[in-house]
């Protein structure tokens, strides 16, 4: 099988005709105008990117339809395959494109699921064009795979709430307009937590810079006293955890398939270095041990395709699946990392030399195990769906 013709996620048999052409249309997309931008790192960088992405109208599958959002097909809040597609196309080219487009659904999404209708007519639109940059902040320095611990507060004042405390590790803090902020207005667990939409602009809110290991827009967010009206709490108190798990069970899969999008690219990359390498005179894919390797990251790839399809396709058909979104999220990230690092190996030293594409892949698939829930909760996840009455 050459490069070129390496399965994607549309090639299982859980996408529909649709999607198929939606990913030549991607792809040719993404050859033409991404792949040049493969070294994006700074946060302007990741503002062009994301105005070539929403130029060419794919921000709009960060929205439902009713909401000025486009699906191929879909029954439930978004088009969970189109993101896929998407992602696996992405993630292949430039992990910064890959992030700016997810976080444009995932920063919305808490809107999409528990917003008014004057609350979704208010930004929604803004996201679905690329002009609002959205974030979902979560994630805590106390409260991480723990995030129902959140010790951020929100206090009401006749039609306001104050907030105060502090977010980390928040992907597009820095080039956000919109934030989705997470915050305690009860007791303590998941119940006393509320989702609010904080503009960036919001007196007292103000972001630090973090560097992670792969370029990503990442940042602290301190919340210093922020008034934020009530008419902005997104949903009733006390269901924040709720929307914020609805959400993350939408985007997971898309984890998974920007997973195969790298390794997909690994696979591809060291299928063409087995072939043209030669040493012992004769091309490094005839050496057993190197052709062992390029067969299992042959077929972990084509498992985790399998895995994110089957959880894409179920999210979009509306029912429970948590399990099997989890499982494609587990399977695929771990994959990944596996089949990256044999592409190093089989690159030999030329693959640990800064700018080559396994050394950037080597470095961006890292983080797709921990964000999103880690590899060891996605296990707990899957457990509990196993086993709970
Ligand atoms: C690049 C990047 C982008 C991110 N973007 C966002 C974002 O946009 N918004 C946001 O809110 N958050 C974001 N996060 C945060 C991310 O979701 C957290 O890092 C993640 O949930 C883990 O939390 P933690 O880092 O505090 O690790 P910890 O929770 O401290 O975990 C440390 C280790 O302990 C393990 N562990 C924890 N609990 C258990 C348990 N019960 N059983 C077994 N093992 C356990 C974990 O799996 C992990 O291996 C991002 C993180 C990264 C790296």
């Amino acid at each position: 099988m050459s490069p070129a013709a390496l399965p994607r996620i549309t090639d299982t048999p859980y996408l529909a005709d649709g999607h198929r052409a939606f990913a030549r249309t991607v792809e040719e997309f993404v050859t033409r105008e991404v792949a040049p931008r493969a070294d994006a790192r700074t946060d302007d960088d990741a503002r062009a990117l994301l105005g070539l992405i929403s130029g060419a109208g794919f921000t709009r599958y960060c929205v439902p339809v009713v909401h000025g959002g486009l699906a191929v097909e879909t029954r439930a809040a978004l088009d969970t395959r189109a993101l896929a597609v998407l992602r696996e196309s992405l993630a292949g080219a430039c992990g910064v494109a890959d992030l700016v487009l997810v976080m444009q659904a995932l920063g919305s999404l808490p809107i999409s699921l528990a917003g008014t209708p004057e609350q979704c007519a208010r930004w929604l639109p803004g996201v679905a064009a690329g002009r609002t940059i959205t974030a979902f902040a979560l994630t805590e320095p106390e409260a991480g795979s723990d995030v129902a611990a959140l010790a951020t507060r929100a206090t009401r004042t006749g039609d306001a709430y104050v907030l105060h405390g502090h977010k980390r590790f928040i992907s597009q803090a820095t080039v956000a307009d919109l934030l989705v902020v997470f915050a305690r207005t009860g007791g303590d667990g998941a119940r006393g937590i509320s989702a609010f939409a904080v503009e960036r602009s919001a007196p007292g809110l103000s972001v630090v810079p973090q560097a992670p290991m792969a370029p990503h827009p990442l940042g602290e967010v301190h919340l210093d006293g922020v008034r934020v009206p009530a008419a902005h709490r997104l949903g009733e108190e006390g269901t924040g955890m709720r929307t914020a798990l609805r959400a993350l069970d939408v985007c997971r899969p898309s984890v998974a398939a920007a997973a195969c999008g790298m390794a997909r690219r690994a696979l591809a990359e060291s299928i063409t270095r087995a072939r043209t390498r030669k040493q012992f005179g004769k091309p490094l894919w005839e050496h057993q041990l190197i052709g062992q390797k390029l067969a299992r990251m042959a077929t972990d790839l084509a498992a985790a395709q399998l895995l994110a399809a089957r959880a894409c396709a179920e999210v979009d058909a509306g029912g429970d699946a948590t399990g099997a979104v989890s499982q494609a999220k587990l399977f695929a990230t771990e994959a990944a990392g596996r089949i990256v690092d044999d592409a190093v190996q089989i690159h030999g030293g030329e693959g640990v030399m800064a700018g080559s594409v396994v050394e950037r892949l080597y470095r961006e698939v890292r983080a797709l195990r921990i964000y999103e829930g880690t590899s060891e909760v996605q296990h707990l996840v899957i457990a509990r769906a196993l086993c709970r009455d």
